[in-house]
């Protein structure tokens, strides 16, 4: 890494040809080009600052290289960089992510303080749960030792206090050829806490077996279902309460699904930790799946004045995306035949393939087949910490609406 390092700061930065197709995407904004879209055959180290040139030798900027990743440069700035200068304009752009957090984020010591390309910091990630932060590095440039300590660095300065986890992907450190390494603390001591939105108390476990953490992006959408919710509620694909321990503040019953176990009992810790604070009712935490049970429950003749469906990306890729609006009709469209008179359903999708327009044709055909009139009452995404860049489409992944039923 020492090798690297000095080679770096000494050698001019490699240039990198992109195709047309290339060039049209980044002076179209995007900050991605694919492997498929380099002109020559680049052989460069792992993670390396480059510039980048199209066809004609016209400098689009200064980008950040992944030699096994099929987005092979994401680019950083339109100016021409040095490695020297990599580092304050890495302070620089972490100074910003973090002021405009302070901005945002109300009602939460819990949110994602840099979202990738959204802050122009591509393939970095750091989320905070109270006073504790996690790190995650997406690209070999953000896994290079020296870029680590920057932004280790740059967040105790900003958060003095504040404990430091490295969270590990395997599936991404895999696909970006990076070794393994395990997830742990960089700084301070602590890999636990109990952080609050909106709030709603949540453990937070970031290195023990039952790794816990939260959608910090469903947190205005929390406070958003809460507002409406009322009765008795149905929150399926719970997870660790997200929905349900909001909803409990409000309605009469909460019953909250998860195919999973261990998320269920973190789930109902998470109740725990919150019964005390506030009077909420009882949540009713079954583990099931949720197709099932929907059907099950409605053959049963159950009705909801709530139901709450935030269900995994069943959208993967964009093969999958007629397969996945079959299952989100499947889904809605059980769950507003449940619904009782002036019922509200808040529905999401985290797919970045299903857009909202979709999402909305989907949500149509459900009513009509229902036999229900549905009035959508917010057209929701993800919270502002989780900002969306224009021209990265994939910043903006989830929707979340907001409907009532209206006869
Ligand atoms: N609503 C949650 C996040 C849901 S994430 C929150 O706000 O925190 C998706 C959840 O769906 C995961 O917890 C996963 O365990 C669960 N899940 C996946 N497939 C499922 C299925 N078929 N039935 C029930 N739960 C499922």
């Amino acid at each position: 890494m020492l090798a690297f390092q000095e080679d770096a700061l000494t050698e001019a930065t490699p240039v990198v040809v992109v195709s047309r197709r290339g060039a049209t995407r980044l002076r179209g904004g995007h900050l991605w080009v694919y492997r498929s879209d380099l002109v020559q055959p680049v052989d460069l180290p792992r993670g390396r600052l480059v510039h980048v040139h199209d066809e004609r030798g016209r400098k689009l900027g200064s980008a950040l290289y992944s030699s096994a990743s099929q987005i092979a440069i994401r680019l950083l700035t339109s100016e021409l960089l040095s490695e020297q200068q990599l580092p304050s304009l890495l302070r620089e752009r972490i100074a910003a992510a973090v002021e405009f957090r302070r901005r945002v984020a109300r009602d939460a010591d819990s949110y994602r303080v840099i979202f990738s390309e959204a802050d122009l910091l591509p393939g970095l990630i750091v989320d905070k749960y109270n006073d504790v932060l996690t790190v995650q590095a997406l690209t070999q440039a953000f896994d290079r030792a020296e870029l680590r300590q920057i932004v280790t660095e740059s967040l105790v300065e900003h958060f003095p206090g504040c404990s430091l986890v490295e969270r590990v992907d395997p599936n991404i450190r895999e696909l970006e050829q990076l070794p393994e390494r395990p997830s742990q603390v960089v700084h301070g001591e602590r890999s636990n806490a109990i952080f609050t939105m909106n709030g709603v108390r949540f453990h937070f476990d970031g290195l023990g077996g039952q790794k816990t953490g939260a959608f910090l992006d469903q947190r205005e959408n929390y406070a958003a279902a809460a507002r409406y919710a009322h009765g008795d509620a149905l929150d399926c694909f719970t997870y660790q309460g997200g929905f349900a321990l909001h909803l409990a503040r409000v309605c009469q019953s909460v019953t909250a699904v998860d195919s999973s176990r261990p998320a269920l009992e973190v789930a109902e810790q998470n109740e725990q930790l919150n019964h005390a604070a506030h009077r909420s009712g009882e949540i009713e935490w079954i583990e099931a799946n949720a197709f099932d049970l929907l059907k099950d429950y409605s053959a049963a003749g159950r009705q909801y004045d709530t139901i709450v469906l935030d269900p995994p990306a069943f959208a993967k890729t964009k093969r999958t995306v007629p397969t996945a609006l079959r299952g989100y009709k499947e889904l809605n469209l059980r769950a507003l035949k449940m619904l009782r008179p002036a019922g509200i359903l808040v529905t999401c999708s985290c797919s970045f393939h299903v857009g909202e327009a979709e999402f909305l044709d989907m949500l149509g055909w459900a009513a009509a087949d229902a036999g229900r009139r549905v009035r959508i009452l917010e057209k929701r995404g993800q919270s502002q910490d989780h900002p969306v860049l224009l021209n990265v489409p994939e910043t903006a992944y989830l929707k979340c609406l907001i409907a009532s039923l209206i006869d």
